[in-house]
C-alpha cells in the first residue's frame, strides 16, 4: 500500500536532512554562539585538556535551520506529492507545514537531523489526514438500528465494500441486515445477495426496477422488528444522470433517515476520486468516505487528499478482494507506514 510514495518520501527526507547538515560546514548567519553557560570558561586549568575544551565548544554550538537550507529539498517534496496525485491545496498545506516547522528550529551540531525532518513530515501528514472515523464507537453511541447508506461510482467496489463492512461489524459482535437498494443496475441485487450469503448476512430485496426507498424502508422495519443493530443500505451509484440520482437519494433520505451517508470510491483513481468525492459532497452531502483498492495504489494521493479536500473523514481503506480486506482508517498507522524505513528504501 502506497509503496511508491513511501520510497520517494524516504528519499526526499534524507535529502532534506543532508541539506540541513551541509549548513554545518558554513554556518554563517544561522550560527548561534556557544551556549552562554560558561561551560568552557568555568573549567579550572588542569581539569580539562584543550581537545575536550574545543569539543565542548563545538557540541554546544547551536545552528538555526534557514530557508536556504531546505528550499531545494522542499521543491522536490512538492513535486513528489503532486506526482503522487496529492491534490494541489493539500500539497501546499503539507509544504508550508514542513517549512514552518523546520525554519527557525534550533539544533545542536550532532543532533539527529533525520528525526527533526521525519517529525516535521509526520506532523504535516497527520494534519491533512484528519482524525479518521471510528465506526464501532459511533454505533456504540447511537440508537438502534444504526442506518448506514452507501453510495458511489459503479465499479469502484461499492457492493463488495458493503459486504466487507457487514463482515467487519459481524466480527465485532453486531447484528446486521443489508438493504439491496441498487434496484437500477441489472444484476446488482443478485450480486449483493451472493456476497451477503457468503458472509452470512440477511438481505432485504425487491424486484429490479423497484423503488429503492421502499426496499430500504423495509430493511429498517425488519431491523427494528428483529432488534438488529445496523442496516447497511446499498444504493445505485450512477452519476450520468445527476438530477435523477439526487431525487432518488432525497427520497431515500426522507424515507430511510440514514444516520450516515458513506461515499465509496477507489484509491487508485487518485485525483479523480478526490474530485468526484468533492462534487458529491457539495451536491448531495456525505458524512464519511471509504477508499477501496488501496492495496493496488502505489501513490497514496487520494488517501492523503480526500479528507482534507472535502472536509469529511476517511472511515476505511479497502485493501484486497477478500471480505476481511478492510481496515479502519488510522492516520497514525498510515503515516507510520509512509515514513517507515524499509531495507529497500
Ligand atoms: P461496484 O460496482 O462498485 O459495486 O463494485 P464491486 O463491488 O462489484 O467491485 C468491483 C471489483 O473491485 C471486484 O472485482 C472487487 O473484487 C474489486 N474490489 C473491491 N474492493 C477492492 C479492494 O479493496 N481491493 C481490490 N484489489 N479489489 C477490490
Amino acid at each position: 500500500m502506497f509503496e511508491g510514495l513511501r520510497k520517494r518520501l524516504r528519499g526526499v527526507s534524507r535529502k532534506l536532512g543532508e541539506s540541513i547538515t551541509e549548513g554545518e560546514d558554513t554556518p554563517g548567519t544561522g550560527e548561534i554562539s556557544p551556549a552562554a553557560n560558561g561551560a568552557a570558561g568555568t573549567e579550572k586549568p588542569g581539569q580539562t585538556g584543550l581537545a575536550s575544551r574545543v569539543k565542548v565548544l563545538i557540541t554546544e554550538r547551536e545552528l538555526v535551520i534557514s530557508e536556504k537550507d531546505i528550499s531545494e529539498a522542499l521543491s522536490e517534496l512538492e513535486m513528489i506529492l503532486l506526482e503522487s496525485d496529492v491534490a494541489l491545496p493539500v500539497t501546499d498545506d503539507i509544504i508550508s507545514h514542513v517549512r514552518s516547522n523546520l525554519i527557525g528550529k534550533h539544533r545542536k551540531i550532532g543532533d539527529n537531523v533525520d528525526d527533526i525532518v521525519i517529525d516535521a513530515l509526520r506532523g504535516a501528514l497527520l494534519d491533512v489526514l484528519g482524525p479518521g472515523f471510528d465506526l464501532v464507537r459511533y454505533i456504540g453511541e447511537h440508537e438502534r438500528p444504526v442506518r448506514l447508506l452507501f453510495t458511489g461510482v459503479n465499479g469502484t467496489g461499492k457492493t463488495t465494500t458493503v459486504a466487507k463492512v457487514a463482515y467487519f461489524l459481524k466480527q465485532k459482535g453486531y447484528s446486521v441486515v443489508i438493504g439491496a437498494g441498487d434496484t437500477f443496475r441489472a444484476g446488482a441485487i443478485e450480486q449483493i445477495d451472493v456476497h451477503a450469503q457468503r458472509v452470512g448476512i440477511k438481505v432485504i430485496q425487491h424486484q429490479q426496477g423497484g423503488d429503492p426507498s421502499a426496499v430500504l424502508f423495509d430493511a429498517v422495519q425488519y431491523a427494528t422488528a428483529h432488534h438488529i443493530d445496523v442496516v447497511l443500505a446499498d444504493t445505485a451509484g450512477r452519476f450520468h444522470n445527476r438530477a435523477n440520482l439526487m431525487n432518488q437519494l432525497d427520497k431515500i433520505r426522507r424515507v430511510m433517515k440514514p444516520d450516515l451517508i458513506i461515499y465509496v470510491d477507489e484509491a487508485v483513481a487518485g485525483n479523480d476520486a478526490v474530485i468526484r468525492a468533492h462534487e458529491f459532497e457539495k451536491t448531495v452531502g456525505a458524512d464519511a468516505v471509504i477508499l477501496t483498492k488501496a492495496d493496488m495504489d502505489s501513490k497514496g494521493g487520494a488517501a492523503i487528499s480526500i479528507a482534507h479536500t472535502i472536509g469529511k473523514p476517511l472511515m476505511f481503506l479497502g485493501n484486497g478482494q477478500g471480505y476481511e480486506d478492510i481496515i479502519p482508517f488510522s492516520p497514525e498507522q498510515v503515516v507510520s507506514e509512509l515514513l517507515k524505513e524499509a531495507p529497500d528504501a
